[in-house]
């Protein structure tokens, strides 16, 4: 239902729940934040119902880092629980994943790792995609390499944003549904609406099906699903916050 996604030069956790907030006029089930934990791993806090249920959660932790991701949930495949709430995570906990949409192969997709070993923790549609992107660093690719190939997979309609350990970037990508980049003095956004991030940034790059989008906290590069370079330029978006 809800992205939100920060990159920035200090601690993030905050922006990432107002951009959450932010987002509440959508509507949701559940909601939910990952940001690195040292090089290796990642930790995810998500929980059914009100953003206040997870800014206690967060309350209770001294999470900081300077990268993170955030959805709001709208569930199509799953009951509205803790577990089945974003971000999705593979079983390495080096990947985590917030998605939009329906992956319409998901099932296939689930057989098909699950036979190769892997275990899922969630009755979404959703958790395919860590666990397809986990296979590709395993392969040896690069993150956006891996995520490519793991893009590619899914069928259906989504926007994604992957947080990966030990990156300094977060990439992402769109096929039906929205996805916005925000570009700040000193941290960038991803979001799937301005209003999420309005109140830091109005200048806007408004994302096209099949791009990818590479961001750190300096800037942004954006391809198309070959790889192949794409020019899309800011454009400074006249709303109130
Ligand atoms: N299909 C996903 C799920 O049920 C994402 C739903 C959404 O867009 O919030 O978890």
């Amino acid at each position: 239902c809800g992205i939100t996604a920060c990159v920035a030069d200090g601690d993030v956790v905050d922006e990432l729940l107002t951009g959450l907030a932010n987002l509440e006029y959508r509507g949701y089930d559940s909601s939910g934040i990952a940001v690195p934990r040292g090089d290796d791993d990642i930790t995810v806090l998500k929980r059914a119902g009100e953003i206040d249920a997870l800014r206690d959660a967060v309350a209770e932790t001294t999470l900081a880092a300077n990268i993170g991701i955030g959805h709001t949930r709208w569930s199509t495949h799953g009951a509205p629980t803790d577990a089945n709430a974003h971000p999705h995570t593979d079983c390495t906990g080096a990947v985590s994943v917030v998605h939009n949409g329906i992956i319409e192969n998901h099932e296939a997709l689930r057989d098909e790792l699950r036979e190769r070993g892997h275990r899922f923790t969630s009755d979404t549609d959703t958790e395919v995609i860590p666990h397809l992107i986990e296979e590709g660093l395993s392969d040896g690719l690069a993150t956006d390499e891996a995520f490519r190939r793991a893009v590619d997979r899914l069928e259906g309609s989504f926007a994604v944003v992957l947080l990966a350990a030990g990156e300094t970037s977060l990439y992402a990508t769109r096929r039906g549904s929205p996805l916005v980049l925000g570009l700040g003095e000193d941290r960038q956004f991803l979001a799937s609406d301005v209003p999420s991030f309005l109140e830091f940034t109005d200048r806007v790059v408004h994302l096209e099906d099949g791009d990818v989008v590479e961001v750190d906290r300096d800037g942004y590069a954006v391809t198309d699903s070959d790889g192949a370079h794409v020019t899309r330029e800011p454009t400074t978006v006249d709303w109130q916050p």
